[in-house]
C-alpha cells in the first residue's frame, strides 16, 4: 500500500515507500572538458543555451528549500562542475545553508588542483574523482584528452591537503581497462583512497563510442581476485550504493557500484536536480518534475517546496530504463551521475 510523499514533523522527507530522502545531487552544468567514450556521444553535441541553465542563485534557493524539507547532504556534479564560472563562490554559498551538513563534489580532476585550497577553506572535504586508467595513453583514448598527469597530480595534492575520503570512480570497460582493474584496486594498498568500480550503465542514449556490453560486478570481482581476499567493511548497500571492502591491512577501500546487476533502489535516498531545472527522483527512469518554470514564474518558497515534495512523491519503487532518445537530458553528462 502506498502513501503520499510527505515532509514529516521531525523534518524528514519521505517518499511513498517510506524511503527517507535526504540527499540532493545537483548538476550545475551540462558542459564538460572531457568526452568520455561511455558518457558523451561522438560528434557535435547539442549544448543547452545559457538561459536554460539554472543560475547559481536559483540552485541555492532550491537547495535551501530542500534543506528546510529535510535534505542534509548535497553532491555537486555536472558535466564538469569545476568548469562553470563562479563555482567557488557558489559552493561557499551552499556551505552557509542551515541544515546542510555534508557537501561533496564529483569531478574529473582536470582543473581540480587550483580549487583545492578554496574547497578546504570552506570545509568541503569529500571528493569523488573519476579516473578509469593509470595509463596516460589509455586515459587520452577514453576521455579524448591528454590529461592523466594533471588528474594524478590533483589527486596527490588533495591527499596532501587532507581531503577525505578521496573516492576514485572507475567505470569498468570491457576490452579497455579490464586488464588494469587489479592495478587500480592495488592503489588501496598504498593510499587511503576508496577505489569504486562502477558497472557501466548502457541506458544513456545512442551514439556513444563505447558500445561494449558492461562488465558486471561479478566479472570485476573475478578480475581483481588475485589481489587478495576482500574483507567486508561492514557497510552494506543500505548505507550507500557501494558494497565496500578492504584488503587486509590496506589503508584504502574497494567498492562496487553495480547499477546493472545489484539494485540499490530499496535504500535509495536520492533526488537529483539537472542543470536545466528538472528534478529527477530516479537516475534510471524518465520521471521528471519541472521546477524551473515555477521558479521563474515567481513561485513562493512554499510553492517550490510543494514541487519538491511532488517530485519525491513520483519516486518509483524500482528503476526503469531511461529513454534512449534522451528526453529531458537523460545523458549522464547532463544528469551528473
Ligand atoms: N565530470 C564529472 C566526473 O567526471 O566525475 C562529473 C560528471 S560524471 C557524469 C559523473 C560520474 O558518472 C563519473 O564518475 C562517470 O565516470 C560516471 N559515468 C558517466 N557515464 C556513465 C555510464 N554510462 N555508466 C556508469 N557511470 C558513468
Amino acid at each position: 500500500m502506498t502513501r503520499s510523499a510527505e515532509c514529516l514533523p521531525d523534518g524528514r522527507l519521505e517518499d511513498t515507500y517510506k524511503r527517507h530522502i535526504n540527499y540532493l545531487r545537483i548538476s550545475i552544468t551540462d558542459r564538460c572538458n572531457l568526452r568520455c567514450i561511455y558518457c558523451t556521444p561522438r560528434g557535435r553535441i547539442q549544448k543547452l543555451p545559457h538561459s536554460a541553465i539554472l543560475r547559481y542563485e536559483e540552485i541555492t534557493r532550491i537547495a535551501r528549500i530542500g534543506a528546510a524539507l529535510g535534505i542534509t547532504k548535497l553532491r555537486i556534479t555536472g558535466g564538469e562542475p569545476l568548469v562553470r564560472k563562479g563555482v567557488d563562490a557558489f559552493l561557499e554559498q551552499l556551505t552557509e545553508i542551515a541544515g546542510i551538513n555534508d557537501i561533496a563534489l564529483t569531478t574529473n580532476g582536470i582543473v581540480l588542483k587550483k580549487h583545492l585550497d578554496h574547497l578546504r577553506g570552506i570545509g568541503i572535504k569529500r571528493l569523488n574523482i573519476s579516473l578509469d586508467t593509470l595509463d596516460p595513453q589509455k586515459y587520452a583514448k577514453i576521455t579524448g584528452h591528454n590529461g592523466f598527469e594533471r588528474v594524478w597530480s590533483a589527486i596527490s595534492a588533495a591527499l596532501e591537503k587532507g581531503f577525505s575520503p578521496i573516492k576514485i570512480n572507475v567505470v569498468a570497460l570491457r576490452g579497455i581497462n579490464d586488464a588494469e582493474l587489479t592495478d587500480l584496486a592495488a592503489l588501496t594498498l598504498r593510499y587511503p583512497f576508496h577505489v569504486r568500480f562502477i558497472e557501466k550503465m548502457p541506458y544513456f542514449g545512442p551514439g556513444l563510442a563505447d558500445a561494449s556490453p558492461p562488465l558486471t560486478e561479478n566479472d570485476i570481482r573475478r578480475i581483481i581476485a588475485p589481489i587478495g581476499e576482500l574483507e567486508d567493511c561492514g557497510k552494506s548497500r543500505c548505507q550507500g550504493p557501494a558494497a565496500r571492502y578492504r584488503i587486509k591491512g590496506a589503508p584504502g577501500e574497494i567498492g562496487f557500484i553495480s547499477p546493472v546487476t545489484h539494485h540499490f533502489c530499496k535504500w535509495c535516498n536520492r533526488l537529483r536536480l539537472t542543470s536545466d531545472g528538472w528534478l529527477r527522483s530516479c537516475l534510471l527512469s524518465n520521471i521528471v518534475t519541472d521546477i524551473k518554470t515555477p521558479l521563474r514564474n515567481n513561485a513562493t518558497d512554499t510553492e517550490l517546496a510543494r514541487v519538491i515534495v511532488a517530485a519525491v512523491e513520483k519516486k518509483p519503487l524500482e528503476k526503469g530504463q531511461t529513454d534512449p532518445e534522451g528526453k529531458c537530458g537523460s545523458r549522464m553528462y547532463s544528469i551528473g551521475g
